[in-house]
């Protein structure tokens, strides 16, 4: 099912008790919308969830909230869905666009996650420290790191009550079983506060910019279970090859090509076992701490695997 086509679901399941609209006309609606106007999905949301009140004589508030589920912050792997948290503001940022009105970070007992308020939403402020219930937020993906935005159609509830925030800490035991591309030596935009990846020698959002090297590792680690993809800083990278940037970047220069440092490192890591600890952002663990495992941690999970396959 098509995005557009999710979101005319929810919007007819929200109505379709009130008014006679098909979901092909919620569609429709939303299709021109996004497609001629170029307005956003959530917008689009908004605004058809707005004629459809008015034609219904109703109130916010009397349609169901149909398409939102409950959630937990760990359960967020996907952009654009439609979801409730229970979830405790932790730190409140300061926005750097007037379009913001609040930025920050939320947790519950399995992680955290950035989220944004946008201004014209018009809803109340969130205090820090403060519980909340926040129905109707929709989630959003960056470089593999997963936000929720607070729209015009988030209903929010302020709780009394204490809740535990989780260390979303990873500890992985497996076999690198893979690198991906955009690993060994890269090049990131310069300007301040973007550090996107180059493709080309060009930044999405600044164009053809003079980029600055650095050093990382995208890699899946399988601990038998599950793959898990983790990302190795410059840091950390320098750590697990015992390359620094330096060195990566003379072996670059004297190739006159860049993929050799990946190759290298791929000859280096892949099948090799490691125990990672660090924080998840998303999908993605970032590994903290890397200790080298002589082979598979357990036995038994391994032939478990290769069982399944
Ligand atoms: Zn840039």
């Amino acid at each position: 099912m098509s995005d557009v086509r999710q979101h005319a679901d929810d919007i007819h399941d929200q109505f379709s008790d009130h008014i006679d609209v098909s979901v092909d006309d919620v569609e429709e609606r939303l299709t021109t919308l996004v497609d001629e106007y170029k307005v956003p999905i959530d917008e689009a949301r908004r605004s058809v969830t707005n004629h459809y009140l008015e034609e219904a004589g109703l109130e916010r508030e009397d349609i169901s909230r149909g398409g939102s589920e409950a959630a937990n912050v760990e359960d967020v792997d996907e952009p654009e869905q439609w979801i409730d948290l229970t979830a405790k503001v932790i730190e409140l940022w300061d926005p750097r666009s007037d379009s913001v009105a609040q930025v920050g970070l939320l947790g519950d007992p399995t992680g955290t996650i950035k989220f944004t308020k946008w201004a014209k939403s018009d809803l109340p402020a969130l205090e820090e420290g403060g519980v909340y219930e926040l129905r109707n937020v929709v989630t959003d993906e960056y470089q593999g790191r997963y936000s929720v935005k607070l729209n015009s159609t988030t209903v929010i509830e302020e709780l009394d009550e204490e809740l535990e925030v989780g260390d979303d800490t990873s500890e992985i035991e497996g076999a690198l079983v893979d690198m991906q591309s955009g690993s060994g030596l890269i090049k990131r935009c310069p300007k301040e506060d973007c550090t996107r990846v180059l493709q080309n020698g060009r930044c999405n959002e600044h164009g053809e910019v003079e980029g600055e090297f650095d050093l990382r590792i995208k890699a899946v680690v399988d601990d038998g279970i599950d793959a898990h993809e983790v990302i190795f800083d410059k840091e950390a990278t320098e750590n697990l090859t015992g390359m620094s940037l330096e060195e990566a970047k003379d072996m670059a220069m004297d190739a006159l090509d860049t993929t050799i440092v990946a190759d290298e490192i791929a000859a280096d890591i892949v099948g090799t076992y490691y125990r990672i600890e660090g924080p998840t952002f998303g999908r993605y663990v970032l590994a903290d701490d890397v200790s080298e495992l002589d082979g598979p941690a357990d036995a038994e999970q391994l032939l478990i695997k290769a069982r399944s396959m």
